[in-house]
């Protein structure tokens, strides 16, 4: 058979742009088809009235230039793309006290008002984590076990509800421990210099000039196989609705469940990827003359029902706002099912938290609460793959991060590396 490509990747997400810089990096031909008139899927930014608003990521990278994504912009591709930390840790909103802030993981316990609250959480749940009998039962059970303390439960989610877009009762005590262990190792949040937008023009501008073929408009609808491989996807041009049938050795695919079990039409086999929970969260774009934070931070809202935490990427990085303002993001979880409702009780919770903000300094809102545009599967709900029956099909991005407990676009970095090693290893695949 004749193969066009050593790969091609289908969604230009994080996952797809980071699998396509890496392998071409290595002299692979790649080819990266995207559905959308532009690449990033949630980790880019749209351009409104100055500001440059997230089409998801609000322009963390979770672990700075230390976790797995740093590390893989910085180092392995050597991208010019700066991050940096920001001041504190987390900062602490509760009702009717002064914000409490914290460089340092550690501080963490500083953010409890009693005493009694700071030795349960470091004796009773992180000192003795490894103790735990049962780790596959949800943290909210768990800890009901522990404690009855409100404000423990409202910290728990403000941290979930915040990074991952999970309540407690949605994730398991593993998954919890591993993300406590990762932000103990990993230390504070980084913002990329120019936002996650730069690091996504950064991964295009180096697959260029690696030769790989990019194309936006484009969108894979099914892929063809001969019972032991992957051998052809069909490409629909979304413009011109033109189809073209690509060839390759491997097949990558960054995207949702359902969607890959439709464009592997699944009926047809035994194996079909379980359904996975999916993530729904999203926020708020506010502008503001005046800083709100004032020192660069995650800062959480324990206290607020529906809103759970913010950040101003612009104490990092201004140009992510016209001269004069600074871009203020708020993260939710949309789990309610009217959008409308929790859209309004959030607003309210913002404007008591912060007065100074006015309705007109609000730009936008956005949800990911439906499968459209992009796989959102949730954290924690990693999806097995069909490479025990086509070993040529890979996956990557949210859904696919290879369960070694990195989160967000840690997780999506991490599962890209594992597919990119495995690609390279094929004995086919030599040069
Ligand atoms: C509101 C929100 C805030 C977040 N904040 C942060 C944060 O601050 N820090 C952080 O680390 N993480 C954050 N995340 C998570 C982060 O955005 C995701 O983990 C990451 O962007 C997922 O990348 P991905 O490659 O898996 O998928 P996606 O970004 O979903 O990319 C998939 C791409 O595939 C394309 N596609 C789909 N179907 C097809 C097809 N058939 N053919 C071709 N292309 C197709 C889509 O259009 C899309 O561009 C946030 C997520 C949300 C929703």
């Amino acid at each position: 058979m004749i193969h066009k490509y050593d790969a091609v990747i289908a969604g230009g997400g994080l996952g797809g742009l980071l699998t396509a810089a890496l392998l071409s990096q290595q002299g692979k031909s790649v080819y990266l088809l995207e559905r959308l008139p532009f690449f990033g899927g949630r980790f880019t930014t749209h351009k409104l009235d100055g500001f440059e608003i997230p089409s998801g990521a609000v322009h963390m990278i979770p672990h700075s230039h230390r976790g797995i994504l740093g590390q893989t912009l910085l180092k392995d591709l050597t991208l010019p793309v700066k991050i940096v930390d920001t001041h504190n840790f987390t900062t602490w909103y509760w009702t009717n006290r002064n914000p409490i802030s914290h460089r340092r993981f550690w501080g963490i316990f500083r953010a409890f008002p009693s005493w009694k609250q700071r030795y349960f959480m470091f004796r009773k749940l992180l000192l003795t984590r490894d103790q735990v009998p049962n780790k596959s039962i949800t943290f909210h059970e768990f800890l009901s076990s522990k404690t009855d303390d409100p404000q423990i439960f409202k910290f728990f989610n403000a941290v979930t509800g915040f990074a991952l877009s999970l309540d407690i009762s949605e994730m398991t005590v593993s998954t919890m421990y591993q993300f406590l262990d990762r932000l103990f190792k990993s230390g504070k949040a980084g913002v990329p210099i120019g936002g996650c937008k730069r690091v996504v023009d950064n991964l295009i501008s180096f697959s260029q000039r690696n030769d790989v073929i990019l194309h936006k408009n484009h969108e894979l609808i099914s892929l063809e196989n001969n019972g032991s491989e992957i051998t052809a996807g069909v490409v629909r041009n979304t413009r011109t609705n033109e189809l073209t049938e690509v060839k390759a050795k491997e097949f990558v695919l960054n995207l949702g469940v359902n969607q890959i079990n439709t464009i592997l039409d699944t009926s047809k086999f035994d194996f079909r990827l379980p359904s996975s929970p999916v993530a729904k969260g999203g926020g708020f774009a506010f502008k503001s003359k005046a800083s709100l934070l004032k020192k660069s931070t995650v800062a959480q809202f324990p206290d607020c029902n529906f809103v759970k935490g913010a950040v101003e990427p612009t104490l990092i990085s201004p140009e992510l706002a016209p001269k004069g303002y600074h871009l203020f993001l708020t993260h939710q979880i949309f789990g309610s099912k009217n959008i409308v409702t929790a859209t309004k009780h959030a607003r309210d919770e913002i404007f008591e938290l912060f007065p100074s903000l006015q309705e007109e300094d609000e730009l936008c809102v956005h949800t990911f609460h439906r499968d459209w545009p992009v796989n959102n599967t949730m954290q924690g709900a990693d999806n097995k793959n069909f490479s025990e029956v086509f070993p040529n099909l890979n996956f990557v991005g949210d859904g696919f991060k290879g369960n070694a407990g990195w989160f967000m676009t840690e997780g999506v970095a991490y599962g890209t590396h594992q597919v990119v090693r495995k690609i390279l290893s094929q004995k086919n695949y030599a040069k």
